[in-house]
């Protein structure tokens, strides 16, 4: 993925609020949408990009990354996942021309797989964990066959179950608002399923989640899904979403943590104690450590799901000053200071020199 400014390519600021980025986004996406811009790559480009932007900071937990780390933070599939890109540009042409939420349930009708989204702490999603996810699916009624009842051919759309309507260069199939898209209309309603044609039936999934899984990633339970008229089942994806941690932050298989480092030791060196994914751990901050300083500790990080080596656990320094002082720690610092001598004062011998030389270019 190139480098650009998620912020830049919607052409709003970095304190938009989640409705001025809708706003951008639809703008946005209506300017470069393909249909208008045919044989444009710049366009298609530009298009790919805002949609990449609109995803990220559409998310609060992707956006919060993305502000923190930058695109560095956001793990692979959260940058540029585009499965879900035509589905976000219909969703919002949808609710330009009246299109209403019909349209996303047809979809899901046509196939027999179903998703369900399941949030998982930080940990859960590190270290695995089981999970009893509870899911509906839907089969056909047995007592009408499916059918919902007796049908007749929808009047509205001639029995195609899509109507179709123009908007300057763009043709757009919308859902027959009058039949939903089936094609036809009831003329009784079938009393088992009250014309739904299926019947909705409760169920528990228990899950393994393998360790180190992360936001975007689906599970599969194979024969899952929603039953077809010929008795066959589709696919349950178990959609997950991880939460982000108050300590620590995922990149990837690597972990970040901050760890507050008191002035004095920076100085001196010294060893302290930071937390990592599986406990306490104690690492050696050398002297003259700088803030925001990043060590490493090799193999502490996450074992991804999709394989690979396990990631680091990344120590990044904060230098902490104290907030207030006693007089007798004001009174030892500054004699701490004289008695450094010239070195304290580093900055006038610098001046001095300079002075100095100065004076000899005029001699
Ligand atoms: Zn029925
Ligand atoms: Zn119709």
């Amino acid at each position: 993925m190139d480098d650009f400014d998620y912020y830049a390519v919607l052409e709003i600021d970095k304190n938009a609020t989640a409705e001025e980025i809708k706003r951008a986004f639809r703008k946005a996406a209506i300017k470069y949408h393909p249909d208008k811009n045919r044989n444009n790559p710049e366009a298609e480009a530009r298009f790919k990009q805002i949609n990449e932007a609109y995803q990220v900071l559409s998310d609060e937990n992707k956006r919060a990354i993305y502000d923190r780390y930058g695109k560095d933070g956001l793990n692979a599939r959260g940058g540029a996942d585009f499965g879900d890109m035509f589905g976000d540009i219909a969703d919002v042409f949808d609710s330009f021309f009246g299109g209403g939420r019909k349209r996303s349930g047809d979809r899901r009708k046509e196939t027999l797989d179903i998703a369900v989204e399941m949030e998982l702490s930080f940990m859960e999603a590190v270290f695995g964990c089981k999970k009893t996810l509870k899911y509906r699916y839907h089969k056909p009624c047995a007592a009408c066959g499916g059918a919902g009842g007796k049908r007749k051919t929808c009047d509205y759309c001639k029995g195609r179950g899509q109507i179709y309507q123009r908007q300057g260069f763009m043709t757009f199939s919308q859902t027959c608002p009058k039949c939903g898209g089936a094609g036809g209309v009831l003329e009784s309603a079938c009393n088992e399923c009250k014309g739904a044609g299926a019947i909705q039936i409760d169920d528990v999934l228990e899950l393994v989640v393998p360790e180190g899984v992360d936001s975007g990633q689906r599970l599969r339970a194979g024969g899952r899904g929603n039953m077809g008229k010929n008795g066959s089942r589709g696919d349950l994806y178990v959609v997950l979403s991880v939460l982000e941690d108050p300590v620590f932050a995922r990149r990837d298989s690597n972990v970040y943590v901050e760890a507050p480092v008191f002035f004095t030791l920076t100085v001196l060196g010294g060893t302290i104690e930071v937390a990592t994914l599986r406990g306490a751990k104690n690492i050696e901050i050398e002297r003259g450590t700088r803030d925001k300083t990043q060590i490493a500790l090799r193999g502490e990080g996450i074992k991804s799901a999709t394989g690979g080596r396990i990631g680091d656990m990344i120590v990044q320094v904060k230098i902490v000053y104290p907030k207030k002082m006693t007089l007798e720690q004001e009174t030892l610092l500054r004699k701490l200071h004289e008695s450094f001598g010239q070195e304290s004062v580093a900055h006038k011998g610098f001046f001095d020199e300079i002075a100095e030389r100065v004076k000899g270019w005029f001699n």
